[in-house]
């Protein structure tokens, strides 16, 4: 209890750090000119602090996502001008404080609010509840006799049995891949249903306690929920399937845009604004999570959500009629006719 008032404190002072890394202030100025659709984006580097996030066999999640996430929050400054960038956190820890997941996204959704986002980007990368890279497994490839001795004493004696031979094999982690995560829209305004968690591969890494699920029955959440709903799943579907597509016209295997309500992602409806969460590949495949820790591979991250941002900005603007709403993730289909 006496914690609060230092964690408030610090936030407070956090954010006013924070609001120094954004370009402008008054996005738009003061000469009358009509504000941004984008004036202010949210860019959120996934986990940080104690929650490292998923793990590779040369870097953890928060490292890459910290490092694609300022990459990606310098592009948008250079692409768009006129858009404020505030980052949910700038280094290792979020917030300047070291807080459980929990908690931290409470802050980040407290923050992305605060500052009246008009678009929240979270940045991650997925995982495999199997370990990164791949390891031996055993497979019988054929089998022999041994000669045994059974019994005690006089009743010694000795038998012939057969036994099988293995052989050990190396199980390559293969799963990689983009997918973008948007919050399910409450349809049917009962109680969301949290998706079977071994769906949730990243998720299950280091979620563990600190996750306690936030009350979504609360009528605080469902009124946020209907708000989000009504206003902000449409946009955020949108650019969720503007950002796999991009993926996909830059090689790499998109698994598209995903519908989940589940309690880690719980910051994508606390956002008053739309919101999506990138899952930029695999960081338990050796060659995607060399290539997320790389300079290339980060700079094309950024820039397929760059040019993804910028179909979507043209889309509010209504430069674009935006594309029918649907739930089909833009996925490379090698057997779709042309
Ligand atoms: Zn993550």
């Amino acid at each position: 209890m006496m914690r609060k008032p230092v964690t408030l404190l610090l936030f407070v002072a956090v954010l006013a750090g924070l609001f120094a890394f954004s370009g402008k202030k008054d996005p738009g100025g003061k000469r009358g000119k009509q504000k941004s659709v984008l004036a202010t984006i949210v860019v959120d580097a996934g986990h940080g602090g104690p929650a490292r996030g998923a793990r590779g066999l040369i870097s953890y999640e928060a490292d890459i996502a910290l490092a694609i996430s300022l990459k990606l929050g310098q592009r948008i400054q250079e692409a768009f001008p006129e858009t404020r960038v505030v980052y949910t956190r700038t280094s290792d820890t979020v917030f300047g404080v070291n807080v459980d997941a929990r908690t931290a996204n409470r802050m980040r959704a407290e923050l992305a609010n605060e500052v009246k986002g008009d678009l929240f980007l979270s940045i991650h990368c997925n995982a495999t509840p199997q370990k990164a890279g791949g390891w031996y497994a055993k497979r019988v490839v054929g089998h022999t006799t041994k000669t045994i001795t059974v019994g005690k004493g006089s009743k010694k004696r000795k038998k012939t049995v057969r036994v099988p031979i293995y052989e050990n094999y190396w199980v390559k982690n293969e799963r990689h891949g983009t997918e973008t995560y948007i919050w399910a829209a409450d349809r049917s305004g009962v109680k969301s249903t949290f998706i079977n968690p071994e769906e949730s591969a990243e998720f299950t890494q280091d979620s563990g306690a600190a996750y306690a699920p936030p009350d979504l029955n609360s009528p605080e959440a469902r009124i946020r929920a209907q708000l989000y709903e009504k206003k902000y799943f449409g946009k955020s579907l949108t650019l969720a399937n503007m950002v796999e597509e991009e993926f996909a016209k830059g090689g790499r295997l998109s698994g598209g845009v995903k519908q989940r309500n589940w309690e880690q992602i719980w910051v994508l409806q606390a956002t008053g604004m739309p919101s999506i969460l990138v899952e930029t590949g695999f960081i338990t495949n050796e060659e995607e999570e060399k290539y997320l820790n790389s300079e290339q591979g980060q700079s094309e991250v950024v820039e397929s959500i760059i040019t993804a941002l910028r179909r979507y900005k043209e889309t509010l603007e209504g430069a674009v009629a935006p594309r029918p709403e649907t739930t089909s993730a833009a996925v490379v289909d090698s057997t779709a006719k042309p």
